[in-house]
Formats: structure tokens, C-alpha cells, sequence
């Protein structure tokens, strides 16, 4: 027997409509288009791994460009960090070097290439923007409605996670039929400049050009990127388990990633552009 819903019987949704700010391109068009009254948000918000972890080019940007846009415009962006029970922050790179931890929340390599199960998206972004949700209505009975900026060229990645109960997941660039490649001139149309790629600075979802890339222009980050590779191999050593990398290519970062070219065919890098990691 089908029983058929009827309106009263669907879902409630709560007015809480917010969007999910990752920070890169996709995001800050929306919030261009939010501004100029093109998308119905006024909320925004970015899911912050932690000033230590977040690449700070992202950090930067959104201080010093998206949130005085945001402030501007009436739109408010909430950064959100994750707090642990007594209340402090808790950051992605904390975790990761916290001594004597076991903890492998990011997707490292293994010695195949294939990244490893993670738990930081979901307990870093998704997990603290439900909290958020939670403490301002949300519930199962009256979900919030959530923006998620994907673009009409990654099609693929919309419904790539399943909603929360306290959520209901909506991709408005895709209404509008927009695409990556449009979001530069739409943010620039702001008077905005172009975002860099948000993401984890040590992210191994990162291609071998991002790699470059940072080696060339940021080598203090690459730097500390090679020393937490160390770490956790040097943890893994004890625990007598096998190596783990920040590439695909199974060697040690210092190794792999040239020091000027920028190699072919290897164009962008992964990350939370999103806000959700869907890479
Ligand atoms: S950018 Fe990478 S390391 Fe950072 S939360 Fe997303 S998947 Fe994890």
C-alpha cells in the first residue's frame, strides 16, 4: 500500500535558512548574489578547522574581504569553531599533533595512493555547523534549510551526503545554473577580488601542483607540512604500523614535490571549497 504524504504531514521546515560558507569561489558568489538580493540568505556560515589549520590565505580573505562585504550588506558571517565539552577550541591540527594521540582524522595516503577513511569533515564542519543549527531551532521536526555552493559543472557531488534530521540540503547555484568558471566575474562584479582554494593547508586531498605550489611560494608551510608527515609516520613507526603520506605518491613530501615546475595536466587541488570536503 502507498500512503501518500500529504503537505501537512511533510516536514516542517524551521525559518532558519543559512548557508554553508566554505570560503572558496562558490561560496563567496553566493554571497555576492545573497548581497545583491539574487539568493534569499542573510546568513552565512564558515565552519572554521581552527586558525592553525585552515590555510591562512582563506583566514585572510575572509577577514579582511568577505566579512566587511558580508558586514556591509546586512548578511552576517558566523565563524564557527569546534569547542570541546568544558567550552575551549578545538582545532583540526591540534588533534592531529596532540602528543601521545592515536588520532587520524584526515583522509592521509596510503601506501596504494587511496586516501583513508576521515572523521574531519564530519566532526570539524559538519558537526559544528548542526550544533549551530541546533542551538538557534533546528530539530527533525523543523529542519533549517541549508545552501550548499555547488556549482552546475560539479553536479555530481550534489546529494554526495546524506542530510541530518535537523537539515534540509539545498543547491541554489545549481537553480541558477551556475558554474565554476562563472564565479570569478560575479565575485568581481562586487568589487571583491577572487578568493584563493579554501582548504586545510595539510590536506592530502591536495594535487601535486597545490604542493608545488606552496613549496615554491609558502615554504614555511611546506616546511611544516613535511614535519607533520614525520609525525605521524613517526608515530606509526611505534605502533608498528606502515607509513602513511600527504601525496599519492608514497614517498616523503620533500621528495615528491618539485621544487619549481608545476606539472601538467594536474590543475587545482581538492579541499572544502564547498564547505563540505566533497572531494
Ligand atoms: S580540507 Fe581536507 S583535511 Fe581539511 S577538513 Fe577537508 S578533507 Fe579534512
Amino acid at each position: 500500500m502507498t500512503i501518500e504524504l500529504t503537505p501537512l504531514d511533510q516536514p516542517t521546515r524551521s525559518d532558519l535558512t543559512v548557508f554553508s560558507y566554505g570560503g572558496g569561489w562558490q561560496s563567496t558568489a553566493a554571497l555576492v548574489l545573497a548581497a545583491r538580493g539574487d539568493l534569499p540568505y542573510r546568513t552565512f556560515l564558515f565552519a572554521n578547522v581552527g586558525a592553525d589549520s585552515e590555510h591562512p590565505a582563506t583566514l585572510a580573505y575572509i577577514s579582511e574581504h568577505a566579512a566587511p562585504f558580508a558586514e556591509r550588506h546586512g548578511i552576517a558571517l558566523h565563524l564557527l569553531d569546534r569547542l570541546r565539552r568544558d567550552g575551549s577550541v578545538e582545532t583540526l591540527y591540534g588533534r592531529l599533533t596532540k602528543p601521545g594521540s592515536r588520532s587520524l582524522p584526515i583522509p592521509v595516503r596510503m601506501s596504494n595512493g587511496a586516501p583513508g577513511t576521515r572523521s574531519c569533515t564530519a566532526d570539524f564542519k559538519i558537526r559544528v555547523i548542526g550544533r549551530w543549527l541546533k542551538a538557534h531551532g533546528a530539530s527533525g521536526e523543523h529542519p533549517a534549510t541549508v545552501g550548499i555552493g555547488i556549482s552546475l559543472d560539479e553536479i555530481h557531488r550534489a546529494n554526495a551526503r546524506r542530510c541530518e534530521p535537523y537539515e534540509q540540503i539545498v543547491y541554489p547555484l545549481l537553480d541558477l545554473r551556475i558554474r565554476r568558471a562563472d564565479c570569478p566575474s560575479i565575485i568581481r562584479s562586487a568589487g571583491l577580488p577572487v578568493p584563493p582554494k579554501s582548504s586545510c593547508w595539510f590536506c592530502p586531498f591536495h594535487r601535486l601542483s597545490a604542493w608545488a605550489d606552496m613549496r615554491r611560494e609558502q615554504p614555511e608551510l611546506f616546511a611544516k607540512s613535511c614535519a607533520l608527515e614525520t609525525l605521524l609516520n613517526g608515530r606509526r613507526t611505534e605502533l608498528g604500523k606502515d607509513p602513511v603520506w600527504l601525496t599519492r605518491y608514497a614517498a616523503p613530501l620533500d621528495e615528491v614535490v618539485p621544487a619549481d615546475d608545476v606539472l601538467p595536466l594536474d590543475l587545482g587541488d581538492g579541499g572544502c571549497d564547498s564547505g563540505w570536503c566533497f572531494t
